[in-house]
């Protein structure tokens, strides 16, 4: 594939840039935007700490249909609040091409959750569409599955496609929710020219092991990072065992700033 790529994306602070010859690009907040105050809170706080965009759920995919949905258009005026109270860029997932055209409204980035990989309508649309898109790998994907789901965006129009490694299925999940694959980065740099993030929450699902992991997808060769921060976890409405605190996520982004890759 040659040359790396490089994906801009408009902020109101800026145009951010993902890619292998850019700083490392963080990207912060809460699984699900819970209300106004916690994700203007968060954001100040993510700001503060070096992330360049603020990510939060407004329509969730949950495993179950009597878990929290998202909050829906309301969580995305939450999300506009907060972007222009920082000038941080959004990613936000979109579940449903119905929806699309409203969070392209607010999203800066758009999010493919991994559970959509493979809705190759929904790729379709977002692939005819000028925002940059997140595809996040499905949780069973094979790495050719991955691109070729990333494909379906490029081959519709969309040149700004960034890869997600999230954490796949293996045997064991009595001490981390999924299997981080780790090794993926190389291996993308070798067969794709796109962006590689890694998102450490979810592909570990412990707070404890997201500080570690974020470390070593850097040394690994990692573009950015993805991960879940939440002021108070405990009480979080999705994904609190995995998220860091504030305080936590601004003392990860110090001890980051020594590992590799310039931020
Ligand atoms: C998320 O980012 O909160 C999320 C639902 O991620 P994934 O699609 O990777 O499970
Ligand atoms: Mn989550």
């Amino acid at each position: 594939h040659g040359e790396a790529s490089e994906v801009p994306v408009s902020t109101p602070n800026g145009t951010v840039y993902f890619g292998l010859h850019h700083p490392l690009v963080v990207v912060a907040g809460p699984c699900s935007v819970e209300n106004e105050e916690m994700i203007v809170e968060t954001a100040k706080r993510v700001k503060a700490a070096g992330a360049q965009f603020l990510r939060g759920g407004a329509y969730k995919p949950r495993t179950s249909p009597y878990a929290f949905q998202g909050h829906g258009e309301s969580a995305l005026e939450f999300l506009a609040a907060a972007r222009e109270e920082t000038g941080l860029g959004i990613i936000t997932e979109v579940m449903d091409t119905a929806d699309l055209e409203t969070i392209a409204k607010v999203a800066d980035v758009l999010q493919i959750g991994a559970r959509n990989m493979q809705n190759f309508s929904l790729l379709k649309k977002v692939g005819a569409q000028e925002k940059p898109v997140l595809l996040k790998r499905g949780m069973s994907a094979t790495v050719e599955d991955w691109l070729m789901a990333a494909e379906y965006v490029l081959a519709a129009g969309n040149p700004n496609v960034i890869l997600c490694e999230r954490g796949i299925r293996t045997f064991d999940r009595q001490y981390t929710r999924n299997t981080l694959d780790l090794a993926v980065v190389p291996v993308l740099r070798r067969l794709t020219h796109l962006p590689i993030m890694i998102d450490p929450s979810h592909g570990t699902g412990w707070a404890t092991y997201v500080p570690d992991t974020a470390k070593a997808a850097i040394a690994i060769g990692t573009d950015s990072l993805m991960i879940e921060v939440h002021p108070n976890p405990a009480k979080a409405l999705s994904d609190g065992p995995q998220s860091l605190t504030p305080d936590r996520f601004d003392s990860l982004m110090q001890e980051l700033s020594v590992v590799g890759k310039a931020m």
